[in-house]
């Protein structure tokens, strides 16, 4: 069997970085497995512009985005394997591939990094009554054959859901020709970043229908329209303002689902709210020595921040296989919670080690309404230690706080930090 010191699976931007962290950190035998032909993973397909702007403070489609990250890998010469399906990973970290070119096989790793992305959720989890008839597509899949493939999934659009990737295919297909007719949101607001909402729908006149949804598609063969309809707080339709809208195309963009199966399967503890799995400060998760970043985590809205803790993922994958720290629940027995409350949906990561941490934590989380004019709160046990003023915080955008190793070591008595949304 051959053996690595770490298996990064997922060539994404996520497994890139992490990969790159660790060769940065000493690591000589590092394997990327990526199951597409190409490494790059979604930003392959992501050939709008507004990539990097943090990272490399310059505004890069998603191909040059992840260019960058791909001459790094071949440059520090990291071994990588296309057309390679990671289907197992026991807890002894013996990850088992299946490829073309190779069969079956089992290679073991002295760290894992989870970094396989996510995936949309689809029509089936929505339960949309009617036929199954063609022109219903994932909008991801939209976007694969449009930017990728070269096809036109069709020339009247309806799109239901306003996370980021509907938005940006609904200025994609109007500038490829095809009529949108509206984007319908489930939710009182937008699962989008402000910055799609203006520059994809407003600027090209899009109606943006809040609190509505798709109640039925008409059609057998071909989708012909499709019926809309508003919903009340309960979410439910509400009678008598249904309307029909011709089209031969719908596009869902519904959400994203971290892809888990394999984090499952391998026993790691998953998060309810993010469907991700459950980390440290290290990125590590309950299984010793097997780590997790970008959307396999949590799903986020920039890359930049995939890349930032991809890389703490790296270094850390890089300290465990020099036996730098130790893993186990035991070790962590002086951990600090971390959680959410008040419209805070959750915590990344959901415990820390003052102790191991670096100097600084960054804490990402999103928040489960929008919030107007509020105060960010972060409590230390029952102590309020910091109250950052916001004007808005929205569902689409991910929020961050920063923890400062000196502030939890001169607390040693600290077992809970929360952060919280209140009023002014
Ligand atoms: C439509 C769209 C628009 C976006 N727009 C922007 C934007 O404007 N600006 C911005 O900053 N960010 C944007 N993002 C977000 C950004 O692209 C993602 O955050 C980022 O790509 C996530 O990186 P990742 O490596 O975690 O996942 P991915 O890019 O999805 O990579 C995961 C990789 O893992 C591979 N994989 C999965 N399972 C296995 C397995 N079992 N075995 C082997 N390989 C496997 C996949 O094939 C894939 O290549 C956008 C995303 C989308 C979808």
């Amino acid at each position: 069997m051959k053996a690595y010191d770490i298996v990064v699976i997922g060539g994404g931007p996520a497994g890139l970085a992490a990969a790159a962290a660790a060769r940065e950190n000493g690591i000589e035998r590092i394997l990327i497995l990526e199951r597409d032909k190409e490494l790059g993973g979604i930003l392959n397909q992501c050939i709008h512009n507004g990539f990097g702007l943090h990272t490399f403070k310059e505004e890069l489609t998603g191909p040059e985005y992840a260019a960058r990250y791909i001459a790094k890998v071949q440059e520090y010469q990291i071994e990588y394997k296309l057309n390679t399906m990671v289907v197992d990973i026991s807890p002894d970290k013996v990850v088992t591939t299946i490829s073309r070119e190779d069969g079956l096989v089992e290679i073991k790793a002295g760290a894992v990094i989870l970094a396989m992305g996510c995936r949309e959720r689809s029509r089936g989890a929505l339960n949309i009554p009617g036929y199954r008839p063609a022109g219903i597509f994932s909008a991801g899949t939209a976007q694969r054959l449009v930017n990728m493939e070269g096809y036109m999934p069709g020339r009247e659009v309806v799109i239901l859901g306003s996370g980021d990737i509907g938005l940006i295919m609904a200025r994609r297909m109007t500038l490829e020709g095809a009529k949108v007719k509206v984007v319908a949101e489930l939710m009182p607001y937008s699962g989008g970043l402000k910055r799609n909402i203006v520059q994809c729908l407003d600027d090209f006149g899009i109606p943006l229908k809040l609190s509505h949804t798709v109640i039925d598609i008409d059609g057998k063969e071909r989708v012909k329209g499709v019926t809309i309809a508003q919903v009340g707080p309960d979410g439910k339709p509400i009678a008598g303002t249904e309307e029909y809208i011709p089209c031969d195309t719908l596009l869902l963009s519904v959400g994203l689902l971290p892809e888990n199966e394999l984090s499952r399967g391998v026993g790691v503890d998953l998060s309810p709210i993010t469907s991700g799995p459950v980390v440290n400060e290290l990125l590590e998760t309950n299984i010793d020595g097997v780590f997790a970043c970008g959307n396999v985590l949590h799903v986020h809205d920039l890359v930049d921040y995939v890349s930032e803790e991809a890389t703490m993922a790296g270094k850390n994958a890089a300290r465990y296989v020099r036996g730098e720290f130790e893993s186990g629940t035991e070790c962590e027995a002086g951990s600090i919670v971390l959680c959410g409350e008040n419209g805070v949906r959750y915590t990344v990561p959901s415990t820390v080690a003052p102790a191991r941490m670096e100097d600084t934590l960054t804490v990402r989380f999103r928040v489960g309404n929008v919030y107007r004019n509020c105060v960010l709160c972060t409590y230390f046990d029952d102590e309020c230690v910091s109250r950052r003023k916001k004007m808005v915080m929205a569902p689409g955008e991910m929020e961050n706080i920063v923890l400062k190793k000196k502030d939890l070591l001169a607390r040693p008595e600290l077992k809970k930090i929360t952060i919280k949304i209140e009023e002014q």
